[in-house]
C-alpha cells in the first residue's frame, strides 16, 4: 500500500517513506490510497479471535506489500504484548482500559508499533536514528518506553519544567540506555519550537539522521485501529452485535483511527467525539464552521489542543460526505467542574476511578444514553489513561482508592537522568552537538 498526502493526492510514496518523514513536505498528512473492506466473515466471527491475531489481519490489509508477513506478525506480538480488556461497569455501559502497556496510556499501542516499524526499516550499517520529541506528558512517556532498547535508534524528549506529572517525570528521566531526557525551562509550545527548529538548522541535519514521533505519524494511527476490533471481539463474546465507542479526543488521532476501522469494515453504530473546553470540532459538527482556536488549559491536560492536527485526516475520510460525518459523530464538550463530578460520580456508582480524559467519555457516553433511550447499542468509552498518571485532580478519598501498578513502584526506585536548560535554541543545538 502507498500513502498520499492529503495537501497533493496525486503524489504517493511507499510506507517506509511516510513513516520516517512523519509529516509530507506539503505540510498534509499521509493516509492509504486505499481502505479495502475486511473480509466479512471475519469480522463476524472476531470473538474467535485474539488481539494479536486481530492486529495481525488488520495490519495486512494495509501493511502487507510493505512488511514481510512473518516480521509484521512478530512486529505486533512484541509491540502489543499486554492487553486492551473491555470491562462491563453496567448494563450497556463498559470501559475500554488502554492503559496497560508499560506507559500506562494507549499512546503505548501506537509508540510501539511505530518504534519497531521504523526499527525494521533501518538497514544494517545504516545511520542511527535520532527521534527528538517535544511532551506535555503522555507523548514523551509512550515514545521513550516504545523505543527503550530498540536497536540502531536514539531517543531525545523535551518536556516543560514543573508541568508534568511526578509519574510522567519518571517515565522521561529512569530509562537510561538509549533515552535522554531534557528539562526545559519553559512551556510545552517552548519543547515544539525547540524541537521545529532543530529539524530545519542545516548544521543539525547533516550531522544526525533527525525523525519526529509525533502523533500523526501513520504508523501511530494504524496500530490503534487494533483496539476497536478487538473491542467489538469482546462485545461479541457478551452477546452484543451494537457499539457505541466514545473517545476522549485531542488531537483526534484516537477517533481517527476509530473512523479508519470503520472504513476497514467493522460495524460500529455511533462515534463520540468527547472534548474538555477545546472544543473545536463539537462546535464543527454543531454548527458546521471549523473555527481552530488557541489551546485552553484544562484538568484533562492531553486533551487542550485547538486545532487538532488529525482532524485533516476525519475529514479526508469523509470527502464530500459531511452529513455522513455528522450523522456518525457526536461531538460533545465538558468544563473541569463537570469533569471533577463525572469522577466523582463514577466511584460512587461503580468503585472505579476514571482519569480525567476518561471521565469526560464517561459523561458523554451517559449523556447520550440519557437522550437516545431506543439506542439499544452497547455503549464503551475509551480510558486512555491510568488514574495515577494524574494524581493531582482527585479528591482525597479517591486519590487514595488508586491502584498504583507494580511497574511504577519498580520505576519509583530509579535514579533519574536528566539534562536541563533554558528555552534558546543556541543551547539546545550546542547540547546536540556535544552530546552526539
Ligand atoms: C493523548 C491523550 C488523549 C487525546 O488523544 P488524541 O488521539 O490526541 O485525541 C486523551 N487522553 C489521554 C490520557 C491522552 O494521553
Amino acid at each position: 500500500m502507498n500513502f498520499y498526502s492529503t495537501n497533493s493526492p496525486t503524489v504517493e510514496v511507499p510506507f517506509k517513506e511516510a513513516v520516517f518523514n512523519s509529516l509530507p513536505q506539503d505540510r498534509g498528512l499521509y493516509m492509504p490510497v486505499s481502505i479495502p473492506q475486511l473480509d466479512a466473515g471475519f469480522i463476524e466471527n472476531l470473538d474467535k479471535y485474539s488481539l494479536s491475531e486481530i492486529a495481525f489481519e488488520v495490519a495486512k490489509t494495509l501493511l502487507s506489500d510493505s512488511v514481510a508477513e512473518d516480521d509484521l506478525k512478530a512486529i505486533i506480538n512484541d509491540a502489543i504484548n499486554f492487553e486492551a480488556p473491555v470491562v462491563k461497569l453496567e448494563e450497556d455501559v463498559y470501559v475500554l482500559e488502554l492503559f496497560h502497556g508499560p506507559s500506562l496510556a494507549f499512546k503505548d499501542f501506537g509508540a510501539r508499533f511505530m518504534s519497531r516499524i521504523m526499527s525494521y526499516f533501518l538497514r544494517d550499517g545504516e545511520q542511527l536514528l535520532d527521534v527528538l520529541v517535544a511532551t506535555s506528558g503522555d507523548t514523551g512517556g509512550a515514545v521513550a518506553l516504545g523505543f527503550l532498547g530498540v536497536p540502531n535508534t536514539r531517543v531525545t524528549i523535551l518536556f516543560p519544567k514543573g508541568k508534568v506529572s511526578p509519574i510522567q517525570e519518571q517515565q522521561l528521566t529512569t530509562n537510561g540506555k538509549n533515552i535522554r531526557a531534557i528539562e526545559v525551562d519553559g512551556t510545552f509550545d517552548d519543547c515544539q519550537a525547540l524541537v521545529k527548529q532543530a529539524f530545519t538548522d542545516a548544521e543539525l541535519n547533516k550531522k544526525f539522521r533527525l525523525t519526529s514521533a509525533n502523533s500523526i505519524n501513520i504508523a501511530r494511527l494504524i496500530p490503534q485501529t487494533f483496539y476497536y476490533f478487538n473491542a467489538y471481539a469482546q462485545l461479541l463474546r457478551q452477546g452484543k452485535t451494537e457499539v457505541t465507542f466514545c473517545v476522549p479526543s485531542g488531537n483526534f488521532g484516537n477517533i481517527g483511527a476509530g473512523l479508519l476501522a470503520w472504513k476497514l469494515g467493522l460495524p460500529v453504530k455511533q462515534f463520540i467525539a468527547a472534548t474538555n473546553a477545546n472544543d473545536t470540532v463539537p462546535a464543527f459538527l454543531n454548527t458546521g464552521v471549523y473555527e481552530p482556536k488557541p489551546s485552553v488549559q484544562t484538568l484533562s491536560n492531553a486533551m487542550d489542543v485547538g486545532n487538532p492536527s488529525n482532524w485533516v485526516r476525519i475529514a479526508e475520510m469523509f470527502k464530500g460526505d459531511t452529513a455522513e460525518l455528522k450523522q456518525l459523530v457526536q461531538g460533545v464538550s465538558y468544563t473541569d467542574a463537570q469533569t471533577i463530578e463525572a469522577i466523582n460520580q463514577v466511584y460512587s456508582q461503580y468503585n472505579y476511578v476514571v482519569c480525567p480524559h476518561t471521565a469526560i467519555a464517561w459523561k458523554a457516553l451517559k449523556d447520550y444514553q440519557a437522550g437516545h433511550p431506543d439506542d439499544k447499542s452497547a455503549g464503551v468509552f475509551l480510558a486512555t489513561a491510568h488514574a495515577c498518571k494524574f494524581p493531582d485532580v482527585f479528591p482525597d478519598e479517591i486519590h487514595a482508592a488508586i491502584v498504583v501498578p507494580e511497574s511504577v513502584k519498580e520505576m519509583q526506585g530509579k535514579l533519574p537522568v536528566v539534562s536541563t536548560m533554558g528555552n534558546d535554541f543556541d543551547g539546545f543545538k550546542w547540547w546536540l552537538m556535544e552530546n552526539a
